[in-house]
């Protein structure tokens, strides 16, 4: 037998045997770990590593100085939950059907970095920190912990909820050391989104005004990203562990108008921080100019760690780029927004990087080379039609390839293809269909006097917020945006004019029924004209599109309690935690309504899974409450521990009595007698 002959044979015995992949990982075989930290809303542009001369981010700075940092990283769409839900799998929102925040959710058979992962026994945790990522929304796929408590000060809970980076890297020290496996975590941060609130001495350090602002909260974040590095190196952790920083996407401060972020795809908005941080994988620390898009993480992770890459995966592992090579194939970044079209019945934004070229295609359609004009100021549209004409077929094939439907790839685009691609959100600018919709470029100025429309509103200024909507609806003929149906029905709510209200909410309904707000609107407001049977109807439409919608189950069973139907209204107040367990207001309504339908046994249970949220079982008088009710109908044992938290939160006099009572039941009367002494 040869000496090669041997070789090739030991190799595939150390890989049959498991030993190779070892090898592969980390050399010494020691597995790797893999924290992916999501900075939300975070611009590359604001942060040091990436030139910004004013930002305070060392902590970032120095693992992109120590690691591998991608200056030009791309979010394929400017908002989290779609961004996130590329990122984890590896594909386009055409694809995994993730369009926009707050109605979607990540679809079951799509397979998560942290399946994958979980899979091969990893041990898989995340810490979220706002509404938009909960875990109904379904990027928890994979995740064996997903911390999506939101519990800061706040029992209610709206689309507003956040936590600040503190509560995350809090929630993350205290797992770290648990696991008895490889880790897969991953940390969402999510304050430098909107409302900008640094603490003061963040604050203090930025020029005045929403920008300074905004670098505040990069500032204090950077903190927690430092805090979050520091625990895994005092733990010897950091040295096998691959660290990935990156951004879901970027914000505008009225580079073309814009403030926030949702709307354009400019580079304020897609153009991201990505850092790979594992000096004992890559070697030398460098830059990577090359465009890399938040699709191609997934498998790069996958593909560093010699793990098969999902066959559905659309991004492509850029393995090569953090070597220090380079990548042989010519690569298209596809990018979108459909938020315009969906909250503001606007032209729907797709486009694609390709070469230098940035192509929006709209119903003015824009073109810049990236190369000579990184701020996007000048539209190359007429000078260079060619190109744009030649980006607008490349786009429609990309999301014909690479929509769900379609796996094949097809030269030439059918019939069929072109009513798939509207559906989708893509319309070719070039075409009669484009002008009937409104460019987003002239909406965002509609849409800033429909915000002082509202302002006025807000103020009590109704006669002038009628005036002002009257003008722009004349100005503006054939208008129709969600807004200006919102305006409306505020107007005459705050007239007290209740049937022309509920006409215009039934106009909207038929303007656009893919709007589940206005039903819910409508729902709320025939409940509380105490209507309940027109309220029950639009309920169980909702629910008909949509039986995730949570607020029309609550509502169905609060109708069930106004008719005196309280069982029935408990069904569907359980049905509604099923799908949104972290709602602490929804589960005190759900146990006392147990408690008066006499099941007590269930309202324990209940209770004591409000328990399991922090803030609930930081308050002693809750605490009381469970317990007793424990002593009764559920576990003593239970009750003992929650009256010795009580006691310990609140050392009074009826904590300690009950806590002394429950230990002489549990058969520890010396421990009872000290504490009825105290
Ligand atoms: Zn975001």
């Amino acid at each position: 037998m040869s000496k090669r002959k041997l070789l090739v044979i030991l190799v595939l015995l150390l890989a049959a045997s498991g030993l190779f992949f070892l090898l592969r990982r980390g050399g010494t075989g020691t597995a790797w770990n893999v924290l992916i930290i999501t900075l939300d809303t975070t611009r590359a542009d604001h942060i040091g590593a990436y030139g910004y001369k004013t930002a305070q981010t060392p902590n970032i700075d120095l693992l992109a100085s120590q690691g591998i940092r991608f200056d030009n990283g791309y979010a394929p769409v400017p908002l989290t939950l779609p961004s996130h839900s590329a990122l984890f799998t590896g594909r386009y929102p055409i694809a995994n059907n993730v369009r926009n925040n707050g109605s979607y959710f990540l679809p079951e058979n799509e397979v998560t970095l942290a399946e994958v992962l979980k899979d091969r026994g990893y041990d898989t945790r995340a810490v979220i920190s706002s509404f938009v990522l909960l875990s109904k929304f379904g990027v928890n796929q994979g995740f064996s912990l997903y911390d999506d408590s939101l519990d800061t000060h706040e029992m209610i809970r709206n689309y507003k909820s956040e936590i600040p980076a503190e509560l995350v890297h809090e929630k993350f020290s205290a797992w770290l050391g648990q696991n008895n496996k490889p880790f897969f975590y991953w940390l969402h941060f999510y304050d430098p989104h909107t409302p900008y609130r640094p603490p003061l001495e963040f604050a203090k350090r930025f020029p005045q005004g929403s920008k300074g602002l905004y670098d505040g909260e990069i500032a204090y974040t950077d903190v927690w990203v430092g805090r979050v590095i520091e625990d895994l190196r005092r733990r010897g952790l950091l040295e096998h562990t691959l660290v990935i920083i990156a951004g879901d996407h970027g914000e505008a401060f009225g580079e073309h108008v814009e403030q926030g972020h949702g709307i354009f795809c400019y580079e304020e908005a897609l153009r991201v921080p990505l850092i790979f941080y594992a000096p004992k994988l890559f070697g030398k620390a460098r830059t990577a100019a090359a465009r890399v898009g938040l699709v191609d993480v997934m498998p790069t992770v996958l593909d560093l760690f010699g793990f098969e890459i999902p066959r559905a995966v659309q991004g492509r592992s850029f393995r090569s780029l953090l070597k220090g090579g380079s990548e042989k194939e010519e690569r298209t970044f596809y990018f979108e927004s459909l938020y315009g079209r969906e909250e503001m019945n606007w032209a729907p934004l797709t486009g694609l990087l390709h070469r230098n070229y940035k192509y929006i295609s709209l119903p003015d359609p824009e073109l810049y080379d990236l190369d000579a004009d990184r701020s996007e100021k000048q539209n190359l549209l007429l000078r260079k039609n060619i190109v744009a004409r030649d980006m607008d077929k490349r786009l429609a094939k990309f999301i014909v390839d690479h929509s769900q439907s379609s796996g094949e790839t097809r030269r030439e685009l059918s019939a069929g293809d072109k009513e798939q691609l509207q559906a989708l959100g893509y319309i070719s600018a070039f075409s009669s269909q484009a002008a009937a919709a409104l460019d987003p470029k002239q909406g965002v100025l509609i849409d800033a006097r429909l915000k002082e429309i509202s302002q006025l509103l807000s103020q009590k200024k109704t006669a002038a917020a009628e005036s002002g909507l009257l003008q722009l609806l004349a100005e503006n003929p054939g208008l129709k945006m969600p807004h200006v149906f919102n305006l409306q029905y505020k107007i005459y709510m705050s007239k007290r004019n209740f049937n022309a209200a509920l006409n215009i909410l039934k106009q909207a309904i038929d303007t656009f029924p893919d709007v589940e707000n206005f039903k819910q609107t409508l729902a709320l407001s025939l409940f509380d004209m105490k209507i309940y049977d027109k309220a029950e109807k639009r309920c169980r439409e909702i629910l008909d599109k949509n039986p995730r919608n949570t607020r029309a189950t609550i509502l169905l069973g609060e109708i069930r309690e106004k008719q005196n139907r309280p069982a029935a209204a408990a069904e569907y107040f359980a049905q509604a935690l099923g799908i949104e367990p972290q709602n602490v207001s929804l589960r005190i309504k759900y146990a006392e309504l147990l408690i008066t339908i006499k099941k007590y046994e269930q309202a324990v249970e209940a209770y004591n899974q409000l328990l399991e949220n922090e803030e609930a079982s930081g308050q002693p008088e809750l605490l009381l409450k469970v317990a007793l009710l424990n002593t009764r109908y559920g576990s003593l044992a239970d009750a003992e521990q929650m009256l010795a938290r009580a006691a310990a939160i609140k050392p009074e006099g009826k904590f300690f009595f009950n806590y002394a009572l429950v230990l002489a039941r549990n058969g520890k009367l010396e421990q009872a007698l000290a504490n009825m002494e105290t």
